[in-house]
């Protein structure tokens, strides 16, 4: 452990666990207890009860990422951005240069030993996350450069059978991933794009969402978890409405990837899409599951190398799932990298992970309810570890930028879901999203800089 980590330490007590390495999880040192006993204004926390037998050590997991121990703007870094991006393990970082300096070459086309070696790497990773989602088969995991290009993958491919007047339900509260493609579609084919309503504590309305679905409903997109309310969505009772309507479902699980342990399986999606840098991965790489029949029936989407059997002058054929969706050079490295990130999420036990998150959330709320000058937006139960709020008199840029000084990194703005700020009538929000390197420390400093941060608005 670098020195500077020792220096910057926002976290004293947590001293005993950092530099043990890499130890996946159950280090022994600061358990939650500890923590109780030396943090401050703890009035509400409670340790995450351990799910599944295998509990969580916050510390031991933090300390396996470098970035943490930096400082900003001369404070130690609070990390509560995460739902924009996560930052890298140590895991990933040593999984890029190892291929890098070890055996990098391109994929599928060579004969000679690297090629080989990182055709198996690649391939590997498409495995994993097969193993990660519980897909039932490895060639179901379609790979892209991200989440936004999954959709538009999804998009191209429906195109070509839509006709005008069929009909797409999205709802209120998607990420603009989940809605341009398909508002792309309406305005160059003429169908009808539906929108489900968002209640008042951010839960989707099922009834509202159920009345949009007919017998002209051609796709179902809806998010598993919002990037801006916290609320996870019931996508199986969606999957099971639009089935019941002869409709594909496509979930967005750029966030519920993160965060809802996702089985593929029981959720019965057509299509479920992920987004790699937010899963503590690499950016440049993402994709999505499919079922087989949905995937069959989609035409590919780019042409190119990779993706054909052959070529002649006269005719092209296609190369079967998934690679047929996968033309040209894929992100190799990037793909290698977000492998080794998800073996390193999986050794965790994710439900206490998710706990975790959830108990930084409630002792956060805990602390910040009765001011009434912070507006929450998104209160839906069971939701996710996302406080998105407004500061009475104050416009959210503002607020992230003040907070900022207090090395406190929180998102601001319209996050992506425009549609959503118009039905909370807000204009801009912040948001400070947490993740599983999240401390209770960290918790307290963004609650006390944002308590600070109010004076300047008064
Ligand atoms: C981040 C995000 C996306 C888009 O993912 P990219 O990695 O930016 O392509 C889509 N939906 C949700 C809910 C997200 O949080």
């Amino acid at each position: 452990m670098a020195d500077g980590a020792t220096l910057n330490n926002p976290h004293p007590q947590s001293e005993a666990t950092r530099g043990r390495g890499t130890a996946r999880s159950g280090v022994e040192g600061a358990t939650p207890d500890t923590v109780l006993a030396s943090a401050p204004s703890t009035t509400s926390w409670s340790p995450s009860p351990a799910k599944g037998g295998g509990g969580f050590d916050v510390h031991a997991a933090r300390a396996q990422f470098p970035i943490l121990s930096r400082t900003v703007n001369g404070k130690p870094l609070v990390y509560l951005d995460s739902a924009a991006s996560a930052q890298k393990p140590r895991a990933v970082i040593d999984a890029l240069t190892a291929a890098m300096e070890g055996s990098y070459s391109n994929v599928h086309r060579g004969l000679h030993t690297l090629a080989n070696e990182t055709t198996e790497a690649f391939e590997q990773a498409r495995e994993t996350v097969a193993r990660f989602l519980n897909a039932e088969s490895p060639d179901q995991i379609v790979w892209t450069k991200g989440g936004t290009e999954a959709f538009n993958l999804v998009a191209a491919g429906l195109a070509q059978s839509l006709k005008p007047g069929d009909e797409i339900v999205t709802t209120q509260m998607e990420h603009h991933a989940n809605i341009v493609p398909w508002s792309m579609l309406r305005d160059r084919l003429g169908i009808v794009l539906k929108w489900a309503p968002v209640l008042d504590d951010g839960s989707l309305d099922m009834a509202g969402l159920a009345a949009l679905i007919g017998p002209r409903t051609k796709l179902v997109a809806v998010t598993h978890m919002s990037n801006v309310l916290g609320t996870v969505n019931d996508v199986r009772a969606v999957a099971d409405l639009a089935h019941a309507a002869g409709a594909l479902v496509l979930v967005d699980g750029c966030q519920g990837a993160v965060h809802c342990s996702p089985d593929v399986q029981a959720l019965d999606c057509d299509f479920y899409v992920f987004t790699g840098h937010k899963l503590y991965g690499p950016t440049g790489i993402g994709g999505m599951y499919g079922k087989r029949a949905a995937l069959e029936a989609l035409p590919p989407y780019q042409g190119g190398g990779e993706m054909i059997a052959t070529v002649t002058e006269d005719a092209v054929t296609y190369a079967g799932i998934p690679h047929r969706f996968e033309a040209g050079t894929p992100p190799i490295l990037e793909a290698i990298g977000l492998g080794a990130a998800l073996e390193w999420f999986m050794a965790f036990d994710r439900q206490a992970v998710a706990a975790h998150e959830r108990a930084l959330y409630d002792h956060v709320v805990a602390r910040l309810s009765g001011l009434n000058w912070l507006r929450i937006i998104g209160e839906a139960p069971g939701k996710g570890a996302i406080l998105t709020f407004t500061v009475e008199g104050a416009h959210a840029h503002d607020v992230a930028q003040i907070l900022d000084r207090y090395g406190v990194a929180v998102r601001a703005g319209l996050h992506c879901a425009e549609p959503l700020s118009k039905r909370f009538g807000i204009t801009s929000s912040a948001r400070a999203s947490f993740a599983l390197y999240n401390t209770v420390e960290d918790a307290d400093a963004f609650v006390d800089a944002l308590i600070k941060a109010r004076e300047f608005f008064v």
